[in-house]
């Protein structure tokens, strides 16, 4: 894992190279400062020359702003090398998800995906700027130190180090339980963060239910649960600072006494005694941050082992190796005994055989749940077939590019899905890059020209999230304008007017004829009213296909398309087919 993460450095060498050699530096004189002030006290002060004292302090002044710029580089390039890696895993994490199935999303909740892109990175992004820098700084400073008092005083040195175990100890141990409470932390934003993404977009729900008090109260429950987990944090915290600052003037006391008594003994200068007193801080310090390092590592570890995992998601669904674009379509589609089922122990379609000829209407029927949204959906491959083969113009669609062979069939479905931007935006996303002449010309022959002209804001006015300020049938027109700036040659409409009322249904209906024409159409429909007049229909049920035949023959014979017909005629609201 250590190697994958560092490859992300390459690119950034020269960053990175500039960063750490100022942060060396910058360590490096943080560690000789004492050792001038020692000799400032030792060799200095005994001359009484102000002339060198003046001198020595503006040579101090000088290396103390050095190191000011020094620090200005690490701290700023530093964090830039940083960010740099983190937009450049975000990108790609992106990317990844794009070329993802439909089967990994599934099986996805989206409030986690979208953390993975967001919060994860950033601590990544953390560890990635404060990873190896400040470590190695850290443990360069470290060993600096102890090594200067050693130099400057073993016997001290020695004493001072006997208090290290138990600031060590106190430092793993506080650190293992901020870890633990950091993946707590992360686990409690998960679930209201998902709690709030549910709440807002099933508000319409929530309202409808008069469930506010339910939400309010589930909701609740999470928020007290984080701030649970917080109060530990600070609990922590506090705890980890003070124990700290103790141990810190625990071993300034004993450098105190200890130092005191080998000055009375003649045995260490009084500039080696307050030199070693500013070790003792600079040999601190480093403690700090290494107890630091035990709580951004884990935040950036557990969010580089789900970066990882997200990009070792292999796409179930992609282009062969030798995929070729496909040529313009003609739409003869054919299913060769075709099995599929979304979990292996519960096949959906089984022997698949459906031979549809170029530009013919066909239409699906039967009962909910029987498969037909399934069957056309292995057609664009957002499914793949587990056995058979499906074939257009003759050619695999396995063998097609994914791009190509989705740019050319248009797909209109019951539950539309509409961008938050304009009308304007929304049509375009059918061909984007789409001229204003086409765009207009697909609003008006899916007769939503008149929409348009009625809003002051013409085709710039915006619809709101997922399209809320449309109603049901605006919004269908919306999708079939689309599939007009498509232009496909094969055209999918699954359910797409079942949930409008009859008289929108019809109305939006002589836009989908149109758009039928001169293309391969399948069409799932629920109402038989609107599919009466298809070339063929194709009766789905029972993992594969009834029976087929138009209209009249299905009728004529006794299957599930005669029973299905009667009950829509007898039942006394339902929308009577008319001739
Ligand atoms: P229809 O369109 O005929 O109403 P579907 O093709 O949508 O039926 O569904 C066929 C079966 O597959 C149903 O039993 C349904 O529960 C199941 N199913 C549909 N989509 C998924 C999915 N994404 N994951 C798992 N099972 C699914
Ligand atoms: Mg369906």
């Amino acid at each position: 894992m250590l190697k994958a993460f560092l490859a992300y450095y390459r690119p950034h060498r020269t960053l990175f190279l500039v960063d750490f050699g100022c942060a060396v530096l910058s360590g490096l004189l943080e560690l000789g400062f004492p050792l001038a002030v020692k000799a400032f006290v030792d060799r200095l002060l005994p001359q009484q020359d102000w002339g060198l004292i003046w001198l020595a302090a503006a040579g101090l002044l000088l290396l103390y702003v050095a190191n000011a710029g020094l620090m200005v580089v690490v701290t700023y390039w530093g964090h830039v090398l940083g960010i740099n890696i983190e937009t450049e895993m975000r990108a790609r994490a992106f990317d990844h998800l794009q070329k993802l199935s439909f089967r990994f999303f599934d099986g996805q909740k989206t409030g986690h995906l979208v953390a993975r892109v967001t919060k994860d990175l950033e601590e990544i992004g953390e560890v990635a700027h404060h990873g190896p820098e400040d470590l190695f700084i850290a443990v360069m400073t470290l060993f600096g130190a102890f090594a200067l008092m050693f130099l400057v005083h073993p016997p001290l040195a020695l004493m001072t180090l006997a208090i290290l175990p138990v600031i060590a100890f106190v430092t793993i141990r506080y650190g293992g339980r901020m870890t633990r409470n950091w993946q707590a932390q992360y686990g409690r934003v998960g679930a209201f963060n998902a709690r709030i993404e549910e709440n807002v977009g099933g508000i319409r729900v929530v309202k409808a239910f008069a469930n506010e008090a339910h939400e309010r109260a589930l909701f609740a429950s999470d928020n007290l649960k984080y701030r649970t987990t917080k109060l530990e944090a600070y609990r922590l915290m506090a705890g980890a600072l003070s124990i700290n600052y103790l141990g810190l003037r625990l071993v300034q006391i004993v450098v105190l006494l200890g130092g005191a008594a080998f000055v009375v003994r003649g045995d260490l200068t009084a500039g080696g005694f307050v030199g070693f007193l500013l070790l003792v801080g600079v040999f601190y310090r480093p403690l700090e941050k290494i107890g630091a390092v035990f709580e951004t590592y884990p935040k950036g570890i557990a969010g580089f082992r789900r970066y990882q995992a997200l990009l070792a998601t292999e796409p179930d669904i992609a282009d062969r190796p030798g995929a070729i674009p496909a040529p313009p379509l003609k739409g003869e589609i054919r299913f060769e005994n075709v099995r599929f089922g979304y979990s292996p122990d519960r096949p959906v379609l089984a022997g698949v055989d459906l031979t549809i000829h170029v530009g013919e209407t066909v239409a699906f029927v039967g009962p909910s749940g029987a498969g037909k949204t399934t069957l056309l959906s292995l057609i664009p491959r957002f499914y793949e077939a587990e056995a058979g083969r499906i074939t257009i113009d003759g050619r695999d669609i396995r063998d097609l590019t994914l791009s190509s062979l989705r740019g050319q069939i248009g797909i209109v479905q019951q539950d539309v899905f509409l961008f938050a931007g304009t009308i304007r935006e929304n049509i375009a996303y059918g061909r984007l890059g789409a001229s204003e002449a086409e765009i207009l010309d697909a609003a008006a022959r899916a007769r939503l020209d008149g929409l348009v002209a009625s809003l002051p804001e013409g085709l710039d006015t915006v619809i709101g999230e997922r399209g809320v300020k449309l109603s049901g049938g605006q919004k269908q027109r919306l999708a079939i304008a689309r599939a007009f700036l498509k232009n496909p040659p094969i055209l999918i409409l699954d359910e797409a007017t079942s949930a409008l009322d009859t008289q929108t249904e019809r109305e939006i209906q002589a836009s989908l004829f149109e758009l039928a024409e001169g293309r391969t159409t399948l069409v799932i429909a629920h109402r038989l009213a609107t599919i009466r007049h298809a070339d063929r229909i194709v009766v789905v049920a029972e993992s594969g296909i009834a029976e087929q035949g138009r209209h009249d023959a299905l009728l004529a014979g006794d299957g599930y398309y005669r029973r299905l017909h009667a009950a829509q005629v007898e039942e006394p609201f339902s929308d009577r087919p008319r001739t």
